[in-house]
């Protein structure tokens, strides 16, 4: 075991994970250990070229540039001399490109398809051409997020993902996941590629270990194979809130078993959070998680901030009343100058925050769009016209037409409103639509396949004239008749069926292209707990603190605990953490919208809720 700094970053003599809490300052030792491979390593080209850098997503990957290159940083490198410094899905997409044809994929036109409702579509489509149920669909759609998947395997899930991956190949599309888990198949199948990324990867350095999942460690550990004590990686297990896709802290607590030899390493440093705030995260992340990994006591770590400020717990009568109360503390923190996020449990309780930060003038972003599902539907319509080529436009198109469109077979949601003979007829028209793409290949896209459909099948019939319709009425945009566009556009897709929802619709976009006013010197950045990661704010304000939505009964509640506890440790200099006494049941989990709970997180912090003013209390 490493705690002296200096040891953790010049041992080359073993393979290191080193344990970075919340602003331990870990981009600063991945950069230290960069500079110091670069002044020691000879020839500067030569160990550049070895060097691979993997962060977890492209605003990381920039935050290591910056550090690096920063004038008025440490380490000032000239930017023609960094190292390659990318995600693991990018390394990923470029080592498919040197074999493409090795899964079936031409090199041209190769791309990435990231949208969740055609994935889901496409793996319901691959079960129901195998005859298979939409649950091993959805198994499938897992097995591949998880990085678990298993070529060759009786495995009804497995039979999917190779059914859903001969349609993608049929569109020359791979999809988020498809990039590790093909660069793997790869690297194993051709020594000489592998030997080329091993390479360029002798000292691999790694960020965010702890949320690698399964296709990622089977990646690292392919690259690290004949230079293990070249692998560099940097994680906290504390801060391991992805299991959705598979991430899992136990790849930090079991690094010494993956990799005989290694050490772990630990920073025993808090530039960010006040001591105060610190203890209270820490304690309560110990009561949850029992196999944290990192510094036990915040008397082992060297704070720069001091200050024994405890997090203020204040519970609001309302939502609205939460809501107004956010806004004023964001207002009068950001005519301070500091800087604000604002983190919900929830999407569903961002457009409330968002309303009262608009009532009260205080300039925000927020990496959610809130534009209706209608106006998407019309969007992808109008360019599905422009593109009939595209299958997964088309099959996109398709599912609105009969989800509510002038195809509409009833039972979309197949739920317990529906009878099962619905289900049945539904479930019936879904399997002939997915076999469309049997016969769909490089001649023929989705669309000729079913406007040359022999068959008269009523559903296909009503999809194609509808489709036709649309297009005929389209001729006329330029001007002669806009009006029969969009009443075929409203008829075809079921949208605006109802008018005023048009109006409705109109009210809000021209209220989004409003510009908001900024006049001070800072934004406050509104964020799902879940993308917390990576962020921190001299106010953090965490709302929406109630028991039937913190924890989230339908997630793992050790790493509820665990986003909690990343949430809470953003703060630099505050922290409030909001409930209500009061949530409309269709934004809470339970039946109720009255006499709400604060969390039980809340009651593990030891922390009484106090109704006065916050802002009152903050100048203390
Ligand atoms: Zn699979």
């Amino acid at each position: 075991m490493l705690s002296n700094y200096k040891e953790i970053v010049t041992n080359f003599a073993s393979p290191i994970c080193v344990i970075a809490g919340p602003g331990a300052g870990k981009t600063h030792l991945l950069a230290d250990r960069i500079n110091r491979l670069l002044k020691n390593g000879g020839s500067k080209n030569k160990i550049r070229d070895t060097i691979c850098v993997l962060a977890f997503g492209n605003d990381a990957v920039q935050r290591m540039k910056d550090e690096l290159t920063n004038p008025k940083g440490d380490w000032k490198l000239p930017f023609p001399e960094l190292p390659r410094i990318l995600t693991t899905h990018s390394l990923g997409l470029e080592i498919v490109k040197e074999k493409p044809s090795d899964i079936g994929l031409l090199k041209t036109d190769l791309e990435v398809q990231e949208n969740h409702k055609i994935q889901e579509l496409m793996y319901r489509d691959a079960a129901f051409i195998l005859d298979f149920t939409e649950e091993d669909g959805k198994e499938a759609g897992k097995c591949k997020r998880y990085g678990d998947c298993q070529k060759q395997t009786s495995k009804n899930k497995c039979k999917v993902c190779m059914k859903y991956r001969e349609i993608m190949s049929k569109c020359n599309r791979i999809d988020f996941d498809d990039q590790l888990l093909f660069a793997c198949e790869i690297l194993e199948n051709n020594p000489a590629i592998l030997k080329k990324y091993q390479e360029k990867a002798k000292h691999l350095l790694i960020d965010e270990y702890q949320d690698f999942n399964a296709v990622q460690f089977r990646l690292i550990d392919l690259l690290s194979r004949e230079s293990r004590n070249g692998l560099f990686v940097v994680g906290d297990d504390a801060q391991s809130i992805y299991s959705f896709r598979g991430g899992n802290p136990k790849f930090v607590l079991r690094f010494c078993q993956d990799f005989p030899g290694a050490e772990f390493g630990y920073l025993p440093y808090n530039r960010r959070c006040p001591k105060g705030i610190m203890r209270i995260a820490l304690t309560f992340l110990q009561q949850k998680y029992l196999e944290y990994k990192g510094i036990r006591s915040v008397d082992d770590i060297d704070f720069t901030n001091r200050s024994e400020n405890a997090p203020y717990v204040w519970e609001a009568p309302s939502e609205l009343k939460e809501s107004a109360e956010v806004a004023k503390i964001a207002r009068s923190s950001l005519e301070e100058e500091k800087t604000v996020l604002i983190l919900v449990p929830k999407k569903d309780l961002l457009p409330l925050v968002i309303k009262k930060l608009r009532e009260y003038h205080v300039p925000y972003d927020c990496d959610e769009n809130f534009i209706p599902d209608r106006i998407k539907v019309a969007n992808l319509f109008i360019e599905w016209i422009g593109k009939q080529e595209d299958n997964f436009k088309t099959r996109l198109i398709i599912e609105q037409l009969i989800n509510a469109g002038s195809a509409k077979v009833p039972g979309m949601k197949k739920d317990r409103r529906c009878s099962s003979e619905t289900i049945e007829k539904r479930v019936a028209e879904e399997k002939k639509i997915a076999k469309l793409w049997e016969r769909v290949d490089k001649h023929n896209n989705l669309f000729s396949v079913i406007s040359n459909h022999e068959e008269t099948e009523a559903t296909f019939v009503k999809i194609r004239d509808g489709l036709n319709n649309l297009i005929n009425s389209y001729v006329g945009w330029e001007g002669i008749d806009q009006g029969e566009f969009v009443k075929q556009l409203s008829a075809v897709s079921g949208i605006w069926v109802n008018p005023s929802k048009l109006i409705e619709d109109l009210g809000l976009v021209s209220k989004l292209l409003v510009p908001q006013e900024i006049s001070v010197k800072h934004i406050a950045s509104l964020r799902t707990m879940k993308k917390a990661k990576g962020l921190q704010a001299d106010v953090v304000i965490v709302v929406g603190l109630e028991n039937d939505i913190v924890p989230d009964r339908r997630n793992d509640v050790v790493e509820e605990a665990r986003l909690f506890y990343v949430s809470m440790t953003r703060a630099q200099q505050s922290l409030y953490l909001f409930h209500s006494s009061r949530r409309p049941c269709d934004i809470s989990y339970s039946e109720s919208n009255l006499e709400k709970d604060r969390s039980v997180f809340l009651n593990d912090l030891g922390l009484p809720s106090t109704n006065k003013f916050p802002t009152s209390s903050k100048k203390i």
